[in-house]
């Protein structure tokens, strides 16, 4: 063959899926995926999408190509729900195949910039500084992009708490026009963002030091409220003037595999925002052409329903408490076990990340049908309340071997 390529190694999580699937034990619990589960372990399709895809197949008049930047009526809905319509006036917006797409051609674009930039002094393909640990694509992403990627440590493993400190020092070694990223809320893997002042902080540093945050904002609505966790999206908005914002609804709308997502550009003055935005339209008619339309579509017809609309805050509040409450019951049932983990109480989202050896979380898989992610990630929506108890008593035993 004219191939030579080496295989890929498999990925981990997908290993663990078909693992799971062929397990027999009953009471098998799946912790590692990171999708939404309701308490009977189902990922059900929400009611207001079910309504808003009949009401498209009863009357959307046309099929016909929609563009590079894809949806409007989309994009601008997002865009006025999550950070409201005075800001989102100042986003030039198009929409992207999923939150993956949009941090895609985000990278696409910071590359095509620092290129653009250096013909005028600087010399440099685009640098991103990432903070460890992350959502596991993050960095194959912006590497497949080209940029340069400098990492920090996110996380104060004994405070339990986003470290400043160690971001504070990043930052000190960042070029004016470098790009941060940062996760909006619900930060994956470890449930943990940083508090109001901390989000205060890391604006001002990003402002002084000139450089330009990536905020991928996958998780509205999960973590304390719709509004609360695009809070700090809407900090750096107006706090800096270059945003670039990655956004997915597949979680908030449960859409996944329809691929639904944005990429909002601030970008200073009305000149600068219309030049990045034609960019980003030509960086994506090079890539996939268009996005595809449906999930999106049934997005913009949600939100431009007030019925609808509300019938679907009303799932996700649902959805966000049944994560908060899961995430009370364990810290307790932690705590009866002699376990300090009340921690997980106070974080947010879908994630948190336990502190367990690769041999504890073999003999969890093994001994007890437990199946997490190899870096030890859980996704509390895997666990139902009825298996909390079982769960947190295997932990334990899982500590203290
Ligand atoms: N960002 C984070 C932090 C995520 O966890 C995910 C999905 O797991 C995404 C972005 C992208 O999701 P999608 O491409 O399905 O919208």
């Amino acid at each position: 063959s004219n191939f030579s390529l080496p295989a890929c190694p498999a990925d981990p999580l997908l290993s663990l899926i078909g693992a799971f699937r062929e397990d027999a034990r009953p009471g098998k619990i799946d912790l590692s995926v990171g999708v939404f589960r309701d308490e009977n372990g189902q990922t059900p399709v929400m009611h207001a999408v079910k309504q808003a895809e009949a009401r498209l197949v009863a009357q959307q008049p046309t099929k016909t190509y929609l563009g590079p930047l894809g949806n409007v009526e989309f994009t601008q809905g997002v865009a006025g729900m999550a950070f409201g319509s005075a800001r989102a006036r100042r986003l030039a917006a198009l929409q992207t195949p999923g939150g993956t797409g949009a941090l895609r051609v985000a990278a696409d674009l910071l590359v095509r910039n620092a290129a653009s930039r250096a013909r005028t002094g600087s010399e440099r393909h685009g640098r991103i500084w990432v903070g460890l640990p992350t959502w596991s694509n993050h960095v194959p992403v912006f590497a497949a992009a080209g940029l340069e990627i400098r990492s920090y440590r996110a996380i104060d493993t004994e405070t339990q708490r986003f470290d400043l400190d160690a971001f504070g020092a990043a930052m000190e070694q960042a070029d004016p026009g470098d790009a941060v990223l940062l996760q909006g809320c619900c930060h994956n893997p470890t449930g943990i963002d940083p508090d109001d002042g901390q989000w205060a902080r890391i604006a001002e540093l990003l402002r002084d030091k000139d450089l330009v945050p990536l905020i991928d904002l996958a998780y509205q609505g999960l973590g304390r409220g719709i509004e609360e966790d695009a809070l700090a999206a809407c900090l750096l908005l107006d706090t800096v003037p270059d945003a670039l914002i990655a956004y997915s609804c597949n979680k908030n709308f449960g859409l996944y595999r329809e691929r639904v997502g944005a990429l909002f550009i601030q970008a200073g003055d009305e000149a600068a925002r219309v030049a990045a935005s034609s960019n980003a339209a030509d960086l994506v008619r090079a890539n996939y052409s268009m996005p595809p339309d449906h999930g999106a579509a049934v997005v913009a017809t949600i939100l431009g329903d007030a019925a609808l609309a509300s019938a679907w805050y009303d799932e996700l509040e649902a959805m966000r408490t049944r994560l908060v409450a899961t995430r009370r019951a364990l810290a307790d049932a932690a705590c009866a076990q002699g376990l300090a983990l009340d921690s997980i109480a106070h974080q947010q989202g879908m994630f948190a990340q336990l502190a367990l050896p690769p041999e504890a979380i073999a003999d969890l898989r093994e001994n007890h049908a437990i199946y997490m992610a190899p870096d030890g990630r859980i996704n509390l929506a895997g666990l139902a309340m009825s298996d909390v108890e079982r769960f947190a008593s295997a932990l334990a035993r899982s500590f203290a071997r």
